[in-house]
């Protein structure tokens, strides 16, 4: 981690490889370095605690945390004993195992809203069963999201904003069909009176309403105001429509729970993922029983999976869940992201670098730009430009933060005070490095 450029030119010859067979280059679009100027992505082989290490030999400290799931660090000893204790006993049955139910009820015991759940294998997976109960329960049709807020990538959720606030969506993704971009409603993030717009026109036919509670997607924003995700509830249940809270990301995030316990508010489904995974493949989904009750085989709405509840994934989640129940673990999170989001917004202060931070626990999301980020139209007019340079700048210098404007950088329970030393040192030298 000195102040030269590092040696890459491996991770530029798998990258050459890697276009040439997988598709792009990488096996999920936000890998690629498209969003921050281009060039090959920075190829890893090894993780250990919150470092990373590249096919050259080069060690980064790592703030992309998987997008996420990480939040133990990489390798964490006891996430892997019990992967490799799994192994043991082979990996996959197609049968129910006790392990999905110790792991459902320690999820229920954290978040007793979950009173019936179920395992899938993605966020997405998730959250697109979600909107199938919905609909289900509620014989209707239309979802209202918000525009911005990433839920996955099924059909109905790749559709973004129409020409204004509360109109019908249009697809966002090619091979989404018009029809299916009618059924989804896009609001502003932190704008009741727009949910409220969109209700008195569509709500005798909204299934749900979806909403990552603190958001994620756009960067990190939190609720402007303490009432508001009680007030995206009252208003969804007063016109008859279910509340889905899109916990992937902000599950076990804070703390040991979800944003919804934060702000003592109750949906009636969460989708659930990354975190709760201890970095397996996971989704899971959940909430009042009486909604529940109407999955297959219980109810009429089918919902299933070859994978779901897989013995790995399950005893990786327990192992996490137990990790994290440790005392103080959060609040050191905490700590450490106060300290850092503290020495970042000092270090763009002293060379006048206007920055906007969000930050929740060891969360946050550094935008180039003086403005409040409070929905998606204030993030998508902070500097892109200014961030790729700031981001490669961190990168050259040992700091691993996610390639896009949008992201947030992620301390973990494996970050110390040496890191996050070190890291602020890296960001001195990246914002004055901006300025030439
Ligand atoms: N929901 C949210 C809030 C997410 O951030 C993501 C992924 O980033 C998803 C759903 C989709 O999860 P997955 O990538 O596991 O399918």
């Amino acid at each position: 981690m000195n102040n030269s450029k590092p040696d890459r030119t491996q991770s530029r010859l798998w990258s050459e490889r890697a276009n040439s067979v997988i598709l792009g280059g990488v096996n999920s679009p936000s890998r690629s370095f498209k969003s921050v100027g281009g060039g090959p992505p920075v190829v890893m082989k090894r993780g250990s605690g919150s470092r990373f290490i590249d096919v050259d030999g080069n060690t980064y400290i790592d703030y992309l945390a998987a997008y996420g799931p990480l939040v133990l660090g990489h390798a964490h000893p006891e996430v892997m004993a019990a992967i490799r204790s799994a192994t043991e006993d082979g990996i996959l049955y197609g049968t129910p195992t006790p392990w999905e139910v110790e792991f459902a009820e320690a999820l229920r015991a954290a978040v007793p809203d979950l009173e019936r759940i179920r395992f899938v294998n993605s966020g997405t997976e998730a959250v697109m069963t979600t909107v199938r109960v919905a609909r289900g329960v509620t014989g209707r049709n239309k979802i209202i999201k918000f525009e911005g807020c990433y839920h996955g990538h099924s059909d109905l959720m790749l559709v973004a904003a129409g020409s204004g606030p509360s109109s019908m969506g249009v697809p966002d993704s090619a091979g989404v069909t018009e029809s299916t971009a009618r059924e989804v409603i896009t609001v502003p993030y932190n704008d009741i009176p727009a949910l409220e717009q969109a209700l008195d026109r569509f709500g005798d036919d909204v299934a749900a309403v979806l909403v990552e509670p603190i958001v994620g997607n756009f960067g990190i924003v939190p609720p402007a105001s303490e009432s508001y995700l009680a007030d995206v509830i009252d208003r969804t249940h007063r016109a008859g429509a279910l509340v889905i809270f899109d916990e992937v990301i902000t599950a076990f995030r804070f703390h040991y729970g979800t944003a919804a316990q934060m702000y003592n508010v109750h949906p009636d489904l969460f989708a659930l993922g990354k975190i709760i995974g201890g970095g397996l493949p996971i989704g899971a989904y959940g909430g009042r029983q009486d909604i529940m009750e109407r999955v297959a085989p219980l109810g009429p709405v089918y919902q299933a999976g070859t994978m779901a509840g897989n013995p790995l994934s399950m005893r990786a989640g327990i192992a996490c869940l137990q990790v994290l129940r440790q005392p103080g673990i959060y609040e050191r999170m905490d700590r450490l992201g106060e300290q850092l989001a503290a020495g970042i917004l000092e270090a763009a202060a002293a060379v006048s670098e206007p920055v906007t931070l969000n930050r929740v626990g060891g969360a946050f999301t550094l935008f180039f730009g003086a403005h409040t980020v409070r929905n998606y139209e204030d993030a998508k007019r902070t500097d892109g430009q200014r961030f790729a340079q700031f981001f490669h700048a961190l990168l050259d210098r040992g700091i691993s933060i996610a390639p896009s404007k949008y992201e947030a950088w992620f301390v973990s329970a494996a970050h110390t005070e040496e890191d996050i030393a070190i890291t602020l040192t890296a960001v001195e030298k990246s914002f004055k490095a901006l300025q030439d």
